[in-house]
């Protein structure tokens, strides 16, 4: 068996693990980076990447059914290649890993490592039964999995997963996507709008992470119109010849059953700490058996243990596993002198169509006496109306004794850009007044952002509502 003995072990070679090596290496520790499955990211593989891409073309067949609307005909009807489609998808993903694992090939040979590692003792790793590493500091960076829930357990070798879903070959017939978080949404309105027979199946009333009650409804209402969902159920699964069969009981009660050539399960994904062998740390886990850390430092309690990434399940995406891997890696390298470090404020994007984000506080979170709360809907917004965009809401919080911007949630056409512009303000402090100092171009959809605001600045009686100057023409800008 080989032995190594380094200053730090990082353990997946992830977005967290690489970018929690590159700071150890910087701080010119030794490192090894231990990877149990596949180089090449979650993100890059079977994560963001690949969704985008099915979505882009999704959005492409949606524009073209879409063109009668602005008096475009388009002479041959819309015909979709699947394959076509999914081998794009791949050839634009391929290029993405490539790019990691030129990265990964970069990284000396003797400081990388294939294997599944568990701890055997506070901070000495077994890889597979090949190698024994001894380190000073260990940084788990183990990522996530799909979570195959009981009702699914007798189709658990066949359901689709984040895993295999883009390796498919060809589009099928029809899909039922269990779960409505993230990438049920996601993945479940572009096979929709691909022309895959779509049904939604969401556990409770929610689709996707939003907890404003108003935005909420603007979802339910905005997607229940385009998706064939059901809420608050869990349908039976079984085999049915080549597909498969789902009974559920309706709203009203009513038993109901449809056959699908396809399942997805969409249904959360879980922390990758499982079966590591953290009992041999002495750390300590919460309930869900993640070990508890400071999210400042990444620190498991005082232990020379750090969390990054999906395995801490604080902020599942990707430019915070990337932070979180920056941040371990730089307290792990420094141990025991660890230091706190800033984190972003929270942003989170559902590229859906119309997109959904929140960004800041959640609503949830707030204190309602507290806070004030603008909004505007994009019913009749001008940019919206003209791109035929013209559904969402958008709803902004602020502190009600001073005016600063403290987080929102919404539902709109390109709400991923005025996510960033509102987590820019919320995270630069910035009040009511001062966002409405900003410029504002027009006819864009970011105007609808400053109705929101100047809906938040009257609320909170900073100013008299604003008179819409001469330049602007029309109406909700
Ligand atoms: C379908 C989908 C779409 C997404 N879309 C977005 C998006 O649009 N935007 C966004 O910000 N985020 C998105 N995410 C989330 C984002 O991909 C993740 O937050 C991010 O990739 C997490 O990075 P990570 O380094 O923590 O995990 P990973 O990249 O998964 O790395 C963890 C690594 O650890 C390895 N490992 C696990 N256990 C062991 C062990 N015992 N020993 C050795 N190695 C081990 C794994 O094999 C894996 O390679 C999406 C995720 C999915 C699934």
């Amino acid at each position: 068996m080989k032995q190594l003995r380094v200053d730090v072990a990082v353990i997946g070679g992830g977005t967290a693990g690489l970018a929690a090596r590159r700071e150890v290496v910087g701080a010119g520790n030794s490192v090894v980076l231990i990877e149990g499955g596949v180089w090449g990211t979650t993100c890059a593989r079977v994560g963001c990447m690949p969704s985008k891409l099915l979505i882009a073309a999704a959005d492409v067949a949606h524009t073209v059914r879409q063109a009668g609307e602005f008096g475009i005909r388009v002479p041959d009807g819309l015909s979709i290649d699947g394959p076509a489609v999914l081998q794009r998808m791949r050839r634009h993903r391929d290029r993405f890993v490539g790019f990691v694992l030129d990265s990964v090939e970069q990284i000396p040979a003797d400081e990388r490592l294939l294997g599944r590692a568990r701890f055997v003792a506070p901070t000495t790793l077994m890889v597979d039964d090949h190698t024994r590493v001894e380190a000073r500091a260990v940084v788990i960076a183990t990522g996530s999995q799909p979570h195959i829930p009981p009702e699914l357990a007798a189709v658990r070798d066949s359901v689709l997963t984040n895993e295999t879903a883009f390796e498919q070959v060809d589009l099928p017939g029809s899909m039922a996507v269990l779960g409505s978080g993230v990438i049920g949404l996601e993945v479940g309105q572009a096979l929709h709008r691909l022309g895959v027979r779509t049904a939604l199946f969401a556990r409770g009333d929610m689709l996707g992470p939003l907890t404003d009650p108003v935005v909420r409804g603007c979802v339910a209402e905005t997607f229940g119109a385009e998706l064939d969902v059901h809420c608050n159920v869990v349908p039976q699964v079984q085999r049915d010849g080549d597909g498969y069969r789902l009974r559920w009981r309706d709203s009203a009660g009513a038993e109901q059953e449809g056959h699908f050539a396809a399942l997805l399960a969409a249904t959360g994904r879980r922390p990758g700490v499982e079966g590591i062998g953290l009992e041999h740390t002495g750390v300590a886990l919460d309930a869900r058996g993640i070990p508890t850390f400071d999210p400042r430092t990444m620190q498991c309690g005082d232990a020379p243990i750090f969390l990054a990434g999906d395995a801490s399940a604080y902020r599942s995406v990707l430019h915070e596993a990337s932070d979180e891997g920056r941040i371990a890696g730089i307290n792990a390298a420094a141990f025991p002198d660890v230091r706190a470090q800033k984190r972003r404020t929270p942003l989170m994007i559902v590229f859906s169509d119309p997109n959904v984000a929140m960004v800041g506080r959640s609503f949830r979170s707030l204190d309602p006496t507290a806070v004030e709360v603008g909004c505007v809907s994009y019913a009749d917004q001008g940019r919206a109306v003209v791109t035929a965009r013209n559904v969402g809401v958008v709803r902004i919080y602020a502190n009600r004794t001073c005016g600063t911007l403290l987080g929102a949630e919404m539902c709109g056409p390109r709400v991923e850009h005025m996510a960033h512009l509102l987590a820019w303000a919320v995270q630069s402090h910035l009040s009511v007044e001062a966002a409405l100092e900003m410029p504002f171009y027009h006819p864009v959809f970011e105007e609808g952002l400053r109705t929101a605001l100047r809906d938040l600045a009257a609320r909170l009686k900073l100013q008299r509502p604003e008179r819409p100057a001469d330049l602007e023409c029309g109406p909700g800008t």
